[in-house]
């Protein structure tokens, strides 16, 4: 059932079943002429269920309403075009919408993964078994650029779109000033530590999100409204947390490398993750992606940073510690 977790604004919590996030949160800010829907749900039926149910008992009309997403990934995206209606506006990142268009998006990405180590017999499957795959949008939607400074006024609230890359390229995150109220997707999360991954070598997507995280820190907030799990109430202490676990994971991806070279695959492999598994051996194939694309984050700001070097042993990647 919905709640109201400022006046007028409604969370829906979907459930993600067989996914460690478990379930996320969309919202619905209600206005007088249109709504405004943030983020969507998985394209899969347990998400459908909860979420029509959530809307039809706060009665929204959705040829009034408008969807903003935070960024492209399936949970968020996903239902866009099953809650559009003739005159909806979806709003999104232009560089997330730019990815959502590539043709070869998913094999690039499976390329990347093989230069970098990624086992060969598993990679089809892995993007098969990708969410983004199985539960991204299907059917048109009206997808509209939302830039860094936008407004979207809302019944009296006017929210400011504020570009927070990092979590995906295009993310945006809106933020109500006079409320001090932040919608925050998946750049900042309370209990779980948002996944920041490379799937591209030109990038440096962890430095984009610190240095995100420290345009946030600067706005005053009393309230978070996050993408997965519980509201956040001080955002600052929480922010501070999450740039030093960063700093610890690069401390320990070094500790991991010691004098030797590894791929991006072996050292992912030897970090230590938060999952239920006794080893990395038996993580699911999609948790070994996830993990890899972690590691590379990782790397790569290391290696913008000096501390790592790179170089290619017949065509896959190697890096050692400077
Ligand atoms: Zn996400």
């Amino acid at each position: 059932m919905p709640r109201e977790v400022a006046p007028g604004i409604f969370q829906i919590e979907l459930p993600l079943p067989r996914n460690p996030l478990r379930s996320m949160n969309s919202y619905i800010v209600t206005g007088e002429d249109r709504n405004l829907m943030v983020d969507t749900g998985m394209n899969r039926s347990e998400c459908i269920e909860v979420l029509d149910q959530g809307l039809a008992s706060l009665d929204i009309d959705l040829s009034k309403t408008d969807v903003f997403v935070t960024h492209l990934h399936a949970d968020h995206l996903g239902l866009a075009p099953h809650v559009s209606q003739g005159r909806t506006s979806v709003h999104m990142g232009p560089a997330d919408i730019e990815n959502i268009n590539e043709r070869d998006y998913w094999s690039r990405m499976l390329s990347f993964a093989l230069k970098n180590g990624f086992p060969a017999v598993d990679p089809q499957e892995a993007i098969r078994k990708h969410p983004g795959f199985k539960y991204g949008p299907l059917g048109p939607m009206n997808l509209t650029p939302a830039n860094d400074g936008d407004i979207i006024i809302v019944g009296d609230r006017r929210f400011k779109v504020v570009h927070t890359p990092g979590h995906t390229r295009g993310h945006n995150c809106l933020y109500e000033e006079d409320e001090k109220l932040l919608l925050s997707g998946d750049h900042i999360l309370g209990d779980i530590t948002p996944n920041i991954s490379n799937w591209d070598g030109e990038e440096d997507p962890l430095s984009d999100y610190l240095f995100s995280l420290k345009l946030v820190r600067e706005l005053e907030i009393d309230l978070v409204l996050p993408g997965h799990r519980s509201l956040i109430r001080d955002p600052v202490r929480r922010i501070d947390e999450l740039i030093e676990h960063h700093r610890e994971r690069a401390h320990e991806v070094l500790d991991i490398m010691g004098t030797g070279a590894m791929n991006g695959f072996s050292i992912a492999s030897r970090m230590t993750w938060d999952l239920s598994y006794k080893s990395f051996e038996e993580f699911p194939i999609m948790q070994k992606w996830f993990a890899l694309g972690e590691a590379l984050a990782h790397i790569r700001l290391l290696e913008s940073n000096e501390r790592l070097l790179k170089e290619d042993r017949e065509g896959i990647v190697f890096y050692r510690n400077r």
